[in-house]
């Protein structure tokens, strides 16, 4: 392996899934559902597989799924995208963020994520050549906001890319509006690339909207928004996913991904905009029911003595066990499978300061109730 990806041999939720799977651990590690999404998009993919639609499609995605995206986009948040030339389908958001920092970020230049980060923000980065430097969130009560002085002294004019996440992963922290203006205002200044990575744009909570920086003032020319259908529509192996910003910013993500995988893969893409077009209420549904799940398993866990961070969004719960005797979160996911039979993922994996995130553990609730139950009754073995 060459030096600069020798750091990302194995991944954190390969490494906890496997030993889930070792142990016959309750997954609560790597965040994906383990219930499908609605029915007319699944058999939306089975008519387009009878149907024949089993050839290369075209290279930017199949024009109806580019136009789904882009009405999307138009009725939620009011952008206009362009769905010939301003809309991308990729690999999941996972090509789409490899292939905008890849096909935008020269070697050496600089990337800014906000710490904790996916991994897959560290990883592109360093397969584009280029380093990064972190923007930590910080404690705020028993949530995350942004630290606004590190925010200032960290964006410069040596900055090429942003990547902004929320509601962002792992804490489930919402950015505020005012967080997002912050860096809105500072990408502005130094003249930065924003890359929003929105893949929990519908699992807001609360009845909160979500919020884009690509819809404040400014933003549009500089910002490239991601999503995928994974979490929207519970298909996280259908690998569906799209970026949408002004045409130059698209064309350079095109040009890289045309060599990472060529195109997408077909019969799942009428698929996609056909739930784009008619299962919103499918998702509105599954927001509600997850909400009530987040309520589930943080309850679960302060009752077990963890304490619980507050969740805004996204499939996640962020819990420091220290109360329970655990300082070290990392060595309570590598034991807990074989201890007590569920499986966490450690926070310091999407950090680079680990020191001050050393105890927290990310705990995944987009599983069916009984799953979560179970979980719970297991996790009561570390009183
Ligand atoms: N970004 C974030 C913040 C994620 O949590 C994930 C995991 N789903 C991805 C990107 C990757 O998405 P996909 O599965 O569509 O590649
Ligand atoms: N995005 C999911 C998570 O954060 C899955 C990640 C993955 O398997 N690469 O757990």
């Amino acid at each position: 392996t060459v030096a600069r990806l020798a750091p990302f041999a194995t991944t954190i939720f390969a490494e906890m899934s496997q030993l889930a799977v070792e142990h016959d651990a309750i997954n609560l590690g790597q965040g994906f559902p383990d219930t499908d999404g609605p029915q007319s998009m699944l058999d939306a993919a089975r008519a387009a597989i009878a149907d024949g639609q089993n050839q290369y499609p075209p290279g930017p995605g199949i024009p109806a799924l580019r136009q789904a995206v882009a009405d999307h986009q138009s009725r939620r948040l009011g952008i206009d995208y362009d769905p010939d030339t301003e809309v991308l389908i990729t690999v999941g958001a996972t090509e789409a963020i490899a292939a905008a920092v890849v096909g935008l970020v020269e070697p050496g230049h600089e990337v800014v994520l906000i710490e904790p980060f996916y991994d897959a923000y560290a990883a592109a980065t360093a397969m584009a050549g280029a380093f990064r430097s972190t923007v930590p969130l910080v404690a705020d009560g028993d949530g995350f906001v942004l630290d606004r002085d590190a925010l200032a002294t960290t964006i410069t004019d040596s900055t090429a890319m942003v990547i902004v996440n929320s509601p962002h992963n792992p804490t489930g922290t919402v950015l505020s509006d005012d967080d997002l203006a912050a860096i809105a205002d500072a990408c502005i200044r130094h003249d930065v690339i924003v890359l929003s990575d929105e893949v929990y744009e519908h699992l807001v909570f609360d009845g909160r909207p979500h919020a884009t920086i690509a819809a404040l003032p400014g933003m549009a020319e500089r910002t490239l928004r991601v999503s995928s259908a994974a979490k929207t529509f519970n298909v996280t192996g259908w690998k569906v996913g799209w970026i949408s910003g002004p045409a130059r910013l698209i064309a350079a993500a095109r040009t890289a991904k045309q060599f990472m995988s060529y195109v997408g893969s077909g019969p799942f893409q009428p698929a996609i905009a056909h739930a784009l077009d008619h299962e919103m209420e499918w998702v509105d549904a599954s927001c509600a029911a997850l909400e009530r799940k987040r309520d589930l398993l943080s309850g679960a866990l302060r009752e077990v003595g963890f304490d619980v961070h507050r969740t805004e969004g996204t499939f996640f719960v962020c819990a420091d066990p220290r109360p329970l005797g655990y300082t070290d979160g990392e060595q309570l996911c590598r034991d807990l499978p074989a201890r007590i039979g569920v499986a966490a993922v450690p926070v310091s994996a999407f950090v680079d300061r680990r020191d001050n995130w050393s105890h927290l553990v990310r705990f995944a609730f987009a599983k069916r109730d009984e799953v979560l139950v179970e979980g719970a009754e297991r996790l009561r073995a570390l009183r």
